[in-house]
């Protein structure tokens, strides 16, 4: 097993090379599990494994095929995402009607429909049509954070497969091996279920200042709490970190977490351990309790600010409530 994949993703490879191998992959295959869980690149290496041409149940990656596949102009592959909020019965009827269309060719046709518990009613029926009357070689991949939702009897036509967050463990010595520094490495693995999301948070130009407003936030909110006002209208208001308001949101929450690791003198679990000075000082100036109750108004603000509150007047709020020193 390499680092950058865990047990329960290489059990589900393993499954699916077979398939390949043997000929004898599903009609149908949901894939559940949290984003960023890994969802996109296994249907991705799936389609590759079975066209690739020197492949042998895997996927090379470099062939046309796999290439083809990757670039997203395959022609024996569809990628469908949610047309606005939902996947409509337009978007499944056309994809039927490009496989009718293509039914005289022998290669196998797969298509991947991303978000499925997002499929309006109608969608939901045409595919289950789609799926009752296998025409010919069609294989579906259902991705989705929700399987749940889907319709029973689709959910009993498709195999179903488990996708889980991968080890914060691992994919941080990942991230490290690769260069990240490793306070931001352990930063970005406790807000991505999976080493690409994680890989693209540590590297995101943002990501580094994002870090270091909420900590400045977080320490002026404790400490001097004029200074955090002012921090929240300069920094937060507008600009570059106002539309990254919930990441810096989910630090918060990561930081508050880190108060009640000190107060248990569990320092090692910290994620901001290059912030211990300052936080070990504070930690025990509150109860656990009182941690944990900051940790609830920020979860609040955060659902608040999706129902589009006033994201300035919601954050100095929060301050106010939180405020100390
Ligand atoms: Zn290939």
């Amino acid at each position: 097993m390499s680092v950058q994949e865990t047990d329960g993703q290489e059990r589900i490879r393993h499954i699916l090379r077979t398939g390949v191998r043997n000929h004898s992959l599903s009609h149908a295959y949901i894939f559940n599990g949290p984003r960023g869980s890994g969802k996109r690149d296994m249907a991705l290496w799936l389609a590759q494994a079975v066209y690739c041409v020197r492949g042998h149940g895997d996927a090379c990656g470099e062939c046309p095929e796999c290439r083809k596949v990757i670039h997203g102009n395959h022609p024996d592959f569809h990628w469908i995402e949610p047309d606005g909020a939902s996947v409509k019965i337009e978007q499944i009827r056309e994809l039927q009607k490009e496989f009718a269309y293509r039914s005289s060719q022998a290669r196998k046709k797969i298509y991947v429909i991303q978000q499925a518990d997002r499929m309006t009613i109608q969608a939901s029926n045409s595919l289950l049509k789609f799926l009752e009357e296998p025409i010919a070689d069609v294989m579906a991949i259902l991705l989705t954070e929700n399987g749940q939702a889907l319709l029973p009897t689709i959910k009993s036509r498709s195999q179903w497969l488990s996708f889980v967050p991968e080890n914060p463990d691992a994919m941080e010595a990942a991230l490290i091996a690769e260069g990240v520094p490793a306070m931001l490495a352990r930063t970005a693995v406790r807000l991505a279920a999976g080493l690409p999301a994680a890989r693209e948070l540590a590297r995101a130009e943002w990501f580094a200042e994002a870090r270091t407003t909420m900590v400045q936030l977080a320490k002026e909110t404790l400490t001097r709490f004029p200074a955090a006002m002012l921090t929240v209208q300069q920094k937060l208001a507008k600009g570059e970190m106002a539309e990254r308001l919930d990441t810096i949101l989910d630090l918060w929450l990561l930081l508050l977490r880190d108060m009640i690791q000190l107060q248990c003198g569990r320092r090692e679990q910290m994620v901001f351990a290059d912030q211990v000075d300052w936080m070990a000082d504070k930690a025990f100036s509150r109860g656990a309790h009182e941690w944990v109750h900051a940790m609830e108004q920020v979860t609040d603000v955060q659902k608040r600010l999706r129902s589009h509150a006033n994201s300035q007047l919601a954050v100095e709020k929060l301050i106010m409530d939180m405020q100390g020193g």
